[in-house]
């Protein structure tokens, strides 16, 4: 048999935030913030028991602030892509908000465009592959949100794989973005949905009707065992990001957090970061922590790298190439 070079790590990340994950010297250089990397990580970081999701999302403002422009944004991804190659990673999706970066001027194809160079520039210079993920935000309006569809059908699979939808799940359930992702659907549009990560499996069930081929987290589904049988039926693949649940206390308890029970029941379940400065995490913090107390065993990183190529934004070649890493 082959010597397996990488049996032992995670290669995929699939939910990134990119704002949730630059460096603090990309910080400094990009706002011009002069504090120290032990006082910015004061206020790019959540404590390890933050008290709430929307305390939680206060820690992105001022990565916000520092990709105003097209350079910004390219080097941002780069930033990224930086730390991901070293923490193994062969093939990453990162996402962000195209409509937070406009306060200077920019167009959202400009946007496109510009984290599309970083993410053509990482693969030179770290060899990681990567695509972008545009994220809706629930408290934008419907016209802010329906600009992402109207202008990204053009650049997808050209750097651009897939829709979202990010902010605060608890004030703005699924039910108000029907519209959108039925536009979505109709255009043939990829996306995923945070959904079920603040203890409402009603979400996970809309993100389902809607067409969603991901969920991000999804860890509420536990509670609903037909739901989570028809989101197996379906093929629907869960994003998992347990170091930044345990953090926003969307979940408490380290014996019941559903990773095992997902992967038990042959459900599409796979590890991922979040927010790698946000949550201090790494794709091996993620996978030690899996391993040391979430009940995951060396023979599941075959499965968790499997699953994460299978229901990857990624095309068939990339894909493939990734499989015969394994
Ligand atoms: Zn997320």
């Amino acid at each position: 048999m082959q010597a397996n070079t990488y049996s032992n790590n995670l290669l995929l990340d699939l939910h990134c935030h990119l704002d949730g994950s630059f460096s603090t010297n990309f910080i400094r250089q990009y706002t011009g913030d002069t504090r120290d990397d032990t006082q910015l990580k004061e206020v790019l970081s959540a404590p390890a028991d933050c008290s709430s999701l929307t305390k939680y999302l206060g820690c992105f403002d001022l990565p916000i602030k520092a990709i105003q422009t097209s350079d910004s944004i390219t080097n941002g991804v780069l930033d990224v892509l930086a730390s991901a190659a070293l923490d193994g990673i062969k093939y990453i999706e990162l996402r962000f908000a195209p409509n937070c970066s406009l306060e200077n001027g920019l167009s959202l194809t400009q946007v496109y465009e510009a984290a599309i160079e970083g993410t053509k520039l990482g693969l030179e210079k770290y060899g990681i592959h990567s695509n972008i993920i545009l994220c809706a935000m629930r408290h934008h309006s419907p016209e802010t949100n329906t600009k992402i569809l109207d202008t990204m059908y053009d650049y997808v699979g050209h750097g651009i794989c897939a829709l979202d939808l990010a902010g605060d799940e608890s004030m703005f359930p699924n039910e108000s973005f029907e519209a959108l992702f039925k536009k979505a659907k109709d255009m043939g549009i990829p996306f995923t949905i945070h959904s079920g990560e603040c203890g409402r499996a009603q979400n996970v069930r809309l993100a389902m009707e809607y067409g969603a081929t991901r969920i991000g987290h999804g860890i509420a589904l536990i509670k609903d065992i037909q739901l989570m049988e028809d989101i197996k039926n379906k093929g629907i693949g869960l994003e998992l990001c347990p170091v930044s649940n345990f953090q926003t206390k969307a979940w408490d308890e380290y014996s019941s957090y559903p990773l095992r029970t997902f992967l038990d029941k042959g459900l599409i379940a796979t590890i991922n970061t979040d927010n790698r400065t946000v949550s201090n995490t790494s794709i091996k913090t993620e996978l030690s922590l899996a391993m040391e107390k979430l009940s995951i065993r060396e023979e599941d990183i075959i499965t968790l790298n499997k699953n994460s190529i299978e229901i990857s934004f990624a095309d068939d070649n990339l894909k493939n190439t990734l499989l015969n890493m394994l």
